[in-house]
């Protein structure tokens, strides 16, 4: 099973000069001008957007046996929001669950989801993801993932998130996964290409999509269209249109998240189903925006009040326990846990390295740092303690306690919901055929991810959106490749994907000027120079210059120094072993050339 490790390296792929696009590619001229228009191109199944449902949708099409299919991604970087996804993937019952003897069915999944969701849910679509669940951990960990980790999650009867085994966030796992295997499968993707809009004939088949990217306007004809555009949390406009009452709200979402697929399926006739069910992910930290994952709860952390009181719990959907922080003084809460918490899950490290946490070594010592009453969050505290011992809480009916939080160190995190997911989007069936507004398949248009709406209703489970990318996925994928094939068979690829060096992808959000800026540092065998590109206020790329240091050892250090500043945004990463001094180098020429763009 592959180990992630901390360097988390996206291995992203751009499309070389266009190839072979045959009779169906025209040369246009731009009216009144004499340069000539971009070259419009072609292939079988274009999918929008490469987080994790475009790239599942791609990769499964040619596993089916597509050969020309190719990736449309706005962004500089692959992975859209599903890179920020911190659970895991539910599923039941899977060989992970009857090794850990737990028991747990696909009626049982159906049942927690349709509730969680508060029956608003279409259940075809919650059965078809329970039915599809056991397999699509197997397809992930079969194309080099690893979940294989069983958790408790908020919603579920029973330990049913699939995670990674080192108990790390699932997201950059499943991304990192996916890139691999769209690289090797030799999946053209067209980063900083804007999809505008689906192009349909006059019985309203798909026939293309027109693209914006570095080259200009162009189309690319196409019998099928995925649309994987994700959703639009990160587009408050939107957000408000369809729930006013979130108006001002912060996001957890990427940039990219404004629902450009929205607008492009309406225009075509699309149904949508439940644009104004919204999820607020209820522990967000108010100033920086990190999503403490629900993990930190299922493992045992408390929530208390700033009069240092519990107030709910903790386990509850997201809408019940956002709803209950929303309540208390100032809108805010803090979650709090002790050391034996924070062994249990790693992803909480990385909350500790971004400052977010407060610590100290007892409960008043912590309450004094966090500015509650001591008196009050030591009683709250042992009642808990009495609480778990006994297996019960009285108070709010917790059924799983996991631990007493009796250990020091004793922790603290600022959180408050921010909107999280969109659970409304284009109305699909369990095909994952888009439907237009009669119910009708619009032929050709195909949707699986956070675009679709209907299958977590009126409220999202964790762990259910990364089952909804891969399952829904996965089936929008095999659905547009037997789609081709009924409308004139496959054909060969017409867009050449070309390697391209290594990237990693951001996991903080950082505010740096954008541009390109240069910056020098000492390295064991002199100046290290490098190139430092800024897009969106983050760091996108770091290129090696010029440099004398000791072939091998570099490379070491480059991978290691390069891929943890633009994961972190920040040059205080730690430096490669046995690389020190070239790790040093490349760190201190990135911080100059960062200088400029503070
Ligand atoms: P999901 O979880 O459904 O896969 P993600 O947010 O992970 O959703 O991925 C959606 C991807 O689609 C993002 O990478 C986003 O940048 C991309 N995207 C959104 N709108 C467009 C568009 N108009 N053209 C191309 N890519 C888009």
């Amino acid at each position: 099973m592959k180990k992630i490790s901390a360097l988390i390296l996206a291995l992203l792929m751009v499309v070389g000069p266009i190839t072979g696009c045959g009779t169906e590619s025209a040369v246009n001229e731009t009216p009144g001008t004499s340069t000539p228009a971009v070259q419009d191109k072609s292939a079988d199944i274009v999918v929008i957007g490469a987080g994790g449902a475009g790239m599942t949708a791609a990769i499964q099409a040619v596993q089916d046996g597509a050969k020309n299919v190719v990736l449309v991604e706005k962004m500089p970087i692959t992975g859209g929001n599903s890179v920020r996804s911190t659970g895991g993937l539910n599923a039941a019952p899977t060989k992970y669950q009857e090794r850990d003897g737990i028991k747990d069915s696909i009626e049982l999944f159906v049942e927690d989801t349709m509730k969680g969701g508060h029956n608003l849910n279409d259940e075809s679509l919650v059965r078809t993801l329970a039915e599809n669940s056991a397999a699509a951990v197997d397809w992930v960990n079969d194309i080099g993932g690893d979940l294989s980790v069983v958790g408790m999650f908020g919603g579920a009867s029973v330990k049913r998130i699939h995670r990674p085994s080192d108990t790390s966030a699932v997201g950059p796992m499943l991304v990192t996964t996916l890139n691999n295997k769209v690289e090797e499968l030799g999946i053209p993707v067209l980063l900083n290409t804007k999809a505008e809009e689906i192009l349909v004939d006059a019985n309203g088949a798909v026939t293309g999509v027109k693209v914006t990217g570095e080259e200009g306007t162009y189309t690319i004809k196409t019998k099928a269209v995925v649309l994987a555009t994700g959703g639009f949390g990160a587009n408050a406009e939107m957000v408000t249109k369809y729930k006013p009452a979130l108006a001002g709200f912060a996001t957890t979402n990427h940039k990219g998240a404004t629902g450009d697929g929205i607008v492009m399926a309406e225009k075509i006739g699309a149904g949508f189903v439940d644009m104004e069910q919204i999820q607020t992910h209820p522990t967000v930290n108010p100033t920086d925006q990190t999503m403490y994952t629900e993990g930190v709860r299922g493992n045992g952390a408390i929530l208390v009040n700033k009069e240092g009181k519990r107030f709910i719990n903790e386990l509850e959907t997201r809408d019940v326990v956002s709803e209950a922080i929303l309540k208390q003084t100032e809108g805010q809460a803090y979650l709090l846990f002790d050391q034996e918490v924070r062994e249990r899950l790693k992803a909480i490290e990385s909350y500790i390295k971004g400052g977010i946490i407060v610590e100290a070594d007892t409960i008043e010592g912590l309450a004094e740092q966090i500015g509650v009453d001591p008196a009050n969050l030591k009683e709250t505290m042992e009642k808990y303690a009495g609480y778990q011992a006994s297996g019960s809480d009285p108070d709010f009916g917790r059924a799983s306690m996991e631990f007493p939080l009796t250990q020091s160190k004793y922790y603290a995190g600022l959180c408050a919901p921010a909107v999280h997911h969109t659970m409304g989007g284009v109305k699909i069936n369990t095909e994952a055929q888009v439907l237009n507004t009669d119910g009708n398949p619009i032929p050709g248009l195909f949707a699986g991810g956070e675009i679709t709406g209907g299958v977590h209703g009126g409220n999202r489970l964790g762990g259910n959106a990364v089952a909804d990318i891969v399952i829904f996925g996965r089936i929008a994928g095999s659905s547009a490749h037997a789609y081709v094939m009924e409308n004139g068979g496959t054909t060969e690829p017409t867009i050449q994907a070309a390697a391209k060096p290594a990237e990693a992808k951001p996991e903080v959000e950082a505010n740096y000027k954008d541009g390109t800026y240069t910056g020098v540092g000492q390295g064991k065998g002199g100046e290290i120079k490098v190139e430092v590109v800024v897009k969106d206020g983050e760091v996108i790329k770091v290129t090696l210059k010029d440099h004398a240091e000791t072939p091998g050892i570099f490379e070491n250090a480059e991978e290691g120094v390069v891929g943890e500043i633009i994961r972190k945004q920040i040059t205080e990463v730690d430096a490669v072993g046995g690389a020190t001094m070239t790790s040093e180098g490349i760190k201190a020429a990135v911080a100059q050339a960062l200088e400029a763009a503070k």
